[in-house]
């Protein structure tokens, strides 16, 4: 594999690996602190926890830009616990219950310590037949940790509030395909901070804001707040988007392998056109791969960050990507490299007057 390959794959793993649902983001911030932080590089953070990462030379001239990748996974917490000691869930994002039973699950106590157990079900052989046939539902999940009882649990320190993590090991598949849990978003991640180390050392002709977001999955919270301490003319969402190149899915023109996705349009947002056709012409002037495409449902951080400062050019840039929001996710490694060189190669090119001449409104 190619060394750029390579390097992709052992970010996209080493974020994977971590355990950050929604307001729990710490691990993914001190990882990407450590992964990106020199001499040139300071950060701040903002009141609910998104780190923002910039240079600490900023020129006075150009447009100041961000670019968030939100950094928490979907995962649960604990709703309550039975008499027998096992823990019922609240969900924390959007979880189809079918994709976890059965699998692995990571508790978190109070002190932090890690237990882990399974996302339990009733063994087919001794389920009523009706229900064979049923989707199971939020109300019937729950994981077993082994505790036998409520108060073993709490002696244990699993209380109600305690985080339940996702669990899958990543790997590669033919050698172009990184497969692993928390897919969306630390393949956004990944990617940004493989841009962050890029340029860091770079002299820019903008002020740019690399941003780590928390809470996207519960309604781009994260976003909401770091735009607003921000105050961007450009905004760049780099998120994981749904891939219709699997039996059976519905039609759509995301794939993996076809370059970065440029979202068009979603729930939340109309990106900026004269955003996307930048940034198409710069693709097509160094060789990336990259389409456009209109998502068929959700939204991501564009559609806080489009209202910052007096109303942004934004855009999503997407990695497509197989079974998200369960414990395998799968996306190209291609795709991720494509969207890190096509955001390098923006940063490296913008300036006041691109910006006046090609996206700002006149
Ligand atoms: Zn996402």
């Amino acid at each position: 594999m190619e060394n750029k390959f390579s390097q992709m794959y052992e970010k996209v793993k080493k974020y994977c690996a971590i355990d950050g649902i929604s307001r729990h983001e710490e691990m993914v911030v001190e990882e990407m602190k450590k992964s990106v932080l020199n001499d040139n590089i300071e950060y701040t953070r903002d009141g609910m926890g998104s780190i923002i990462f910039s240079q600490k030379h900023k020129p006075t001239e150009g447009p100041i830009i961000q670019i968030a990748a939100h950094m928490d996974e979907v995962g649960f917490i604990v709703q309550d616990i039975t008499e027998k000691g096992q823990l019922r869930l609240s969900m924390i994002g959007g979880i189809w219950p079918l994709t976890v039973i059965g699998s692995k699950a990571v508790v978190y106590n109070e002190k932090g310590e890690k237990f882990f157990g399974v996302f339990g079900h009733t063994s087919i052989h001794i389920l009523e037949l009706e229900k064979r046939n049923k989707v199971p539902e939020l109300k019937d999940l729950y994981v077993d940790c082994g505790f036998k009882s409520k108060q073993e649990a709490e002696d244990n320190f699993v209380e109600v509030g305690s985080k339940v993590c996702l669990s899958g090991e990543t790997f590669l598949m033919n050698d172009e395909f990184v497969v692993g849990k928390a897919m969306d978003n630390r393949a956004g991640v990944a990617v940004l901070d493989e841009v962050i180390n890029r340029v860091k050392n770079v002299k820019l002709n903008s002020q740019v804001y690399f941003v780590g977001t928390v809470q996207e999955e519960v309604g781009t919270r994260g976003a909401k707040t770091s735009v607003q301490q921000i105050k961007p003319n450009i905004a760049i969402a780099l998120d994981t988007c749904a891939s219709h190149d699997t039996y059976q899915c519905i039609s759509g023109t995301q794939e993996l392998s076809k370059g970065a996705a440029l979202r068009i349009k979603d729930m939340g947002t109309l990106m900026d056109p004269k955003l996307i056709n930048y940034l198409v012409s710069l693709a097509k002037e160094h060789n990336i791969p990259v389409y456009k495409y209109v998502a068929q449902g959700g939204g991501t951080d564009a559609a806080e960050l489009q209202y910052g400062n007096d109303g942004v050019a934004t855009i999503t840039i997407s990695l497509p990507q197989r079974y998200l929001h369960s414990p395998l996710g799968v996306c190209s490694l291609k795709d991720l490299v494509a969207a890190a060189d096509l955001i390098e190669k923006f940063l490296l090119k913008i300036n006041q007057e691109e910006f006046d001449k090609y996206i700002k409104y006149s």
